[in-house]
């Protein structure tokens, strides 16, 4: 059911505790932690702590907790002391999203190219 964790979730298990991340900020609602393969000198992923398999789920099941999730983009972004960056929702298969727990990427500290891949 959407919001409830899921055993099969990647995302859900670091929520937990039991998969380990190095976590950079927490609230009571979201988690941001490392990317384990970064694709720029800061790679912050972004996510609730509710399960939504993707953005759209999230956007639409829960909007204040999305909300929350662009909050907290713009904390970490701070906290890296970055002036440039982007924030990105993979939705979908062909989208390259591969993890079905919501998350906003927050990439920066290089220059960012237009449009992306
Ligand atoms: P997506 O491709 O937009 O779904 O993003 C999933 C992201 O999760 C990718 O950038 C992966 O590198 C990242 N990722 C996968 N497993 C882990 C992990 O255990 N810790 C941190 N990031 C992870």
């Amino acid at each position: 059911m959407a919001g409830e964790p899921q055993d099969d979730c990647l995302f859900c298990k670091i929520v937990a505790g039991h998969v380990p991340a190095t976590v950079v900020r927490e609230t009571d609602t979201t988690v941001a932690f490392r990317d384990i393969n970064p694709q720029a000198p800061t790679h912050v992923l972004v996510i609730p702590k509710a399960h939504y398999e993707d953005a759209a789920a999230l956007a639409a099941g829960a909007p204040q907790l999305a909300a929350d999730v662009l909050r907290e983009t713009r904390a970490v972004a701070d906290e890296e002391k970055l002036d440039s960056y982007r924030i990105v929702f993979n939705t979908g298969p062909g989208a390259g999203q591969t993890v079905w727990h919501a998350h906003a990427h927050v990439l920066g500290g290089r220059g960012l190219q237009w449009p992306p891949g």
